[in-house]
């Protein structure tokens, strides 16, 4: 393997930890990232570029609720991942038996940490009361779990991405436009929008939500259709929001957990309150999530706005309501005057069971896909690359390698919450659609 040469395409949590694990386990490898935004630069498009992200194992799926630990162990003890990883705790209102189950995952485990399904009466009064005007219809139990918390998610990226160019990874500024073929079909490098050609003899697309337009892009310019992505994977948006608070609040606020208002799928995704950043801002996510949905070369696929930036700031009213709404279910009373501020629109790639794919793409030898977080792939940032290049060579386990899989049943997206249910164009201001 120390002789081969890998290309990943994008610089999230997926390409970036991939990167990492290669260059470490084999030095003398030509290892390239191929990103559309510089690694150090002020604003990306990537979801994994944010002020913060939850760091969880709480998960009723024990595949992902062992992996989340696993990673958790590297944020807690790894120099490099440490001094971003913030253990506040998290609180959990949920509508279901997923305390409960979350609690079961972590016994099955062997696993101790200070974690319990709380009583709604009990819990109003945890953290000095901060959620006690939550909105808890409908709900069953609170879970607490002391050991979760949060990352300063773009620090974290930026950091682990200068530790890679350091131990010798090549880092290129291009947008992607197309996959290069040899001649018995398979994968042998990529295209830049400029027309430059990078080969490799493993090209690793770790592109997030605009997976699925460069695949057809691809798909369109090689003549080969099974290189699109087809059903598999969908792009979808979230709207996220920020309000700086004042120092009175600041002082409340400060030492709060990880907020989740946990729904179910008829009722739509779990809302999520991240505790202040250092510039004391609050953040929150939103639970509208849609498609966006265009004609891309004659198909109907869901993508990013076309602009460079994904015209992520640009973000409509009806969608900053959702920001309104998810701070109302968090803090009723005792957030109503804040303002909102610094609203942007974060895009993703979907799958019906908001499992990731890592996995060799069945289109074309050399080819592999490494992407589809589902809106929950940040916390696994340190050990995504271990798994990635497992993959590649052929060493994943058979329960992940068909989890995970490129081709392999899907259910229906009917029972999953974060499933996109709008249209980008329906939740525009009304002056915007005219
Ligand atoms: C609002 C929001 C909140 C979230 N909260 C959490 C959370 O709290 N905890 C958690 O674990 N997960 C969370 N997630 C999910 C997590 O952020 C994503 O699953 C994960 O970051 C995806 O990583 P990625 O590497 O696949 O994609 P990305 O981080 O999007 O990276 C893709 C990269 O590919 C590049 N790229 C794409 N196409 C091209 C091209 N053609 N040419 C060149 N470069 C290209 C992009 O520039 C980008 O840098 C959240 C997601 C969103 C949207």
């Amino acid at each position: 393997m120390a002789s081969e040469s890998y290309l990943i395409v994008g610089a999230g949590v997926f390409g970036v930890s991939t990167a990492y694990e290669l260059i470490r386990k084999y030095p003398s490898a030509s290892v390239t990232i191929v990103d559309r935004d510089a690694w150090d630069a002020e604003s990306r498009v990537a979801a994994s570029w944010d002020w913060n992200k939850v760091v969880r194992a709480d998960y009723d799926d024990i595949i992902y609720c062992k992996l989340a630990l696993e990673a958790q162990d590297i944020f807690r003890d790894d120099p490099l991942y440490q001094p971003y990883f913030h253990q506040t705790g998290i609180y959990w209102i949920c509508r279901s038996d997923y305390a409960g189950e979350v609690i079961d995952n972590y016994k099955k485990l062997g696993r101790k940490a200070e974690l319990s399904a709380v009583p709604v009466s009990e819990a109003r009064k945890l953290y000095g009361g901060l959620f006690e005007d939550a909105d808890y219809s409908g709900v069953k139990d609170v879970l607490v779990n002391k050991t979760s918390g949060w990352a300063n998610a773009g620090d974290a990226l930026r950091a682990v991405t200068k530790k890679s160019i350091e131990l010798g990874v090549k880092y290129i500024v291009a947008d992607i436009e197309s996959l290069q073929f040899g001649k018995n079909g398979a994968c042998t490098g990529i295209k830049t929008a400029k027309g430059h050609v990078y080969l490799a003899s493993k090209v690793i697309l770790c592109t997030g939500a605009f997976t699925p337009k460069l695949l057809e892009q691809a798909a369109k310019a090689s003549g080969k259709p099974a290189i699109s992505a087809g059903e598999r994977i969908v792009a979808a948006g979230i709207t996220t929001g920020m309000t700086t608070l004042d120092e009175e609040s600041h002082k409340r606020f400060a030492e709060m957990p990880v907020g989740v208002q946990g729904y179910t799928a008829a009722a739509g995704p779990f809302i999520g309150s991240l505790p202040p950043t250092r510039d004391r801002e609050l953040k929150w996510w939103g639970q509208k999530i849609f498609r966006n949905t265009q004609n891309i070369l004659g198909r109907m696929i869901s993508a990013p706005p076309p602009e460079p930036d994904y015209a992520q700031w640009k973000v409509p009213n009806p969608l900053k309501q959702d920001i309104d709404y998810a701070n109302h279910v968090f803090y009723g009373k005792n957030g109503a005057s804040w303002k909102m501020e610094k609203h942007r629109i974060c895009w993703d790639a979907f799958t019906t069971s908001s499992d990731f794919i890592i996995s060799p793409h069945s289109g074309a030898e050399g080819l592999y896909i490494a992407t589809c977080g589902s809106f929950h792939g940040y916390k696994f940032f340190p050990v995504l690359g271990k798994y990635v290049t497992q993959m590649l060579e052929g060493q994943l386990e058979p329960e992940l390698r068909e989890k995970w899989s490129w081709d392999r049943e899907r259910p229906g997206p009917e029972n999953n919450p974060d499933w996109p249910r709008y249209e980008m164009r329906d939740l525009l201001d009304v002056k915007a659609r005219l």
